[in-house]
């Protein structure tokens, strides 16, 4: 007989700092993923798009399943959601599953969700979400969810779960195989009868974002860990956690699912000790940004290819308004002509560049919208651009870039500024080359990007480096008035001094 499987999403990282709150009109249409979808607009909607639910589908459909499609939308990293935005959200989820229920059986649901999002008074939105769409489906029905693997994985998510899927890379790169991977767990799971035995686990300190990147030690040698441990068993979710997300599950957690008990705590058990074995790995590592951007002109000179400068701060991927300007006016004050920042957030200062012209000057003052600290000077406009195009990178390849309009201007001596309407993490050259800027011929490049920049730039770096200019998406998170987090977690790994947490 014919399964039915119901299909949906709801993607947020919540930054409890973050400058701007979440609204629903931030999940209608973001900025380089598809739009709000629901029932059957849906699938058209995601097909093909870098999504995992996009990944999953054709598994499932290959399987001879009958899609019913839910609903799926995704919401710009950025401060806690507003309940009444999670709200309609999960009811719309609700009810398009209740919908389906009317129209027969449902044999399963598999959920493209984050796994870090927050409302202003819900901490583990997924957990709640699951909860209120278990009880809908009741006990029996199996529910197998992907996650981003910057989820604060909680033990309510593995409760009212069946399995869990995070991507196994940061740059994300494989959204769309894990989607494949949690489909594939899913038709498993019905076809097995009945549930994996669980165990879950939380680590005691938590992963800066710049040590979470699974291309360079520690965390590569973590993954190759993560899959030999699963070898033997059903699955084994690794969540690294957004460390700034002011809840008692925020940080680093896994869960290994196993026909037996026994061997899904042993596998845990190995994986936890593996973890806590390398704790002084990842410790925070960004430099003050005035250190950086002198090292960055020093390494620049006779260097094949570019020097990256991660700006992490502002990453808009972690909840950035991506419009801070503390590396501008450093690289600025250091007289890095050539040098291009990818980008600031302005809309109107976009606007006034569209104004003024290609090859006008004007006076700027620029981004600095979120913190107050806007870059102030004059600005020749360079390029003018409407800010539509493809994304080609590893990571966003399948995805359209919406930016608004957008302007190349320049200040003076010759540091170039991508301005756009909208805010994207600068993980794509195509961001640049929709200006005429060809990133491999600029000496040095600063992203508004912790780590997803390096899917996409590495193979064109001479070398890389994080500063630590004024932002939200503070590199060390401890810095931060945590409130909420468990007692005696460890917020900078490898710091055993016994830091209070109130
Ligand atoms: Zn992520």
């Amino acid at each position: 007989m014919t399964l039915r499987l119901a299909v949906g999403g709801f993607q947020h990282e919540t930054h409890s700092f973050a400058p701007r709150p979440t609204i629903f009109a931030d999940f209608e249409r973001p900025a380089g993923f598809p739009p709000l979808s629901r029932g059957v607009a849906l699938i058209p909607a995601l097909s093909g798009s870098q999504t995992a639910l996009a990944g999953a589908m054709p598994v499932l459909e290959e399987a001879g399943a009958t899609l019913l499609p839910l609903s799926w939308c995704l919401g710009m990293p950025a401060g806690p959601i507003e309940d009444s935005a999670f709200e309609r959200i999960a009811a719309m989820l609700a009810a398009d599953l209740s919908d389906a229920l009317r129209e027969g059986k449902v044999d399963g649901l598999y959920l493209d969700l984050h796994g870090a999002a927050l409302t202003d008074s819900i901490p583990d939105a997924e957990g709640e979400l699951l909860l209120r769409l278990r009880r809908i489906l009741g006990p029996e029905v199996p529910i197998v969810i992907s996650l981003d693997p910057h989820a604060n994985l909680t033990a309510a998510m593995v409760e009212y779960s069946d399995g869990i899927v995070p991507y196994l890379t940061y740059p994300h790169v494989d959204k769309r195989e894990t989607g494949a991977t949690a489909a594939r767990l899913l038709l498993d799971r019905i076809a097995g009868g009945k549930p994996y035995a669980k165990a879950f686990a939380q680590l005691d300190y938590w992963m800066t974002l710049s040590s979470q990147c699974t291309m360079v030690e520690p965390m590569k040698g973590v993954m190759a860990k993560r899959a030999e441990l699963e070898k033997g068993i059903a699955a084994l979710g690794f969540c690294f956690g957004f460390p700034y997300a002011d809840f008692a599950d925020c940080g680093v957690a896994f869960a290994a699912y196993a026909e037996t008990r026994e061997a899904a705590e042993a596998a845990a058990a190995q994986f936890l000790t593996f973890l806590n074995g390398l704790e002084e790995r990842f410790k925070p590592d960004a430099l003050p940004v005035a250190e950086a951007v002198a090292l960055a002109l020093e390494s620049s000179r006779g260097a094949n290819g570019p020097v990256i400068i991660a700006d992490t701060q502002d990453n808009p991927g972690g909840g950035g308004h991506e419009d801070t300007t503390g590396l501008l006016a450093e690289l600025v004050a250091q007289g890095a002509s050539g040098a291009v920042l990818c980008l600031i957030n302005d809309a109107e200062s976009a606007a006034a560049c569209h104004a003024a012209g290609e090859g006008a000057t004007l006076a700027l003052s620029l981004g600095g919208k979120s913190d107050g600290m806007p870059f102030e000077g004059e600005a020749r406009v360079l390029r003018l651009g409407n800010g539509s195009f493809p994304l080609t990178g590893p990571m966003g390849a399948g995805n359209h870039a919406n930016l608004g309009p957008c302007a190349l201007v320049e200040f003076a001596p010759g540091v170039k500024v991508m301005v756009a309407s909208r805010k994207t993490q600068a993980y794509d050259q195509a961001i640049l080359r929709h200006l005429g800027v060809e990133p491999k011929d600029c000496p040095i490049v600063g992203l508004k990007s912790s780590v997803h920049f390096r899917a996409d730039y590495e193979p064109i770096a001479a070398r890389i480096i994080v500063a630590a200019a004024p932002g939200p998406v503070i590199a060390d998170p401890s810095t931060l008035p945590f409130r909420h987090v468990r007692p005696g977690i460890r917020m900078r790994a490898g710091d055993f001094g016994g830091r209070a947490v109130g």
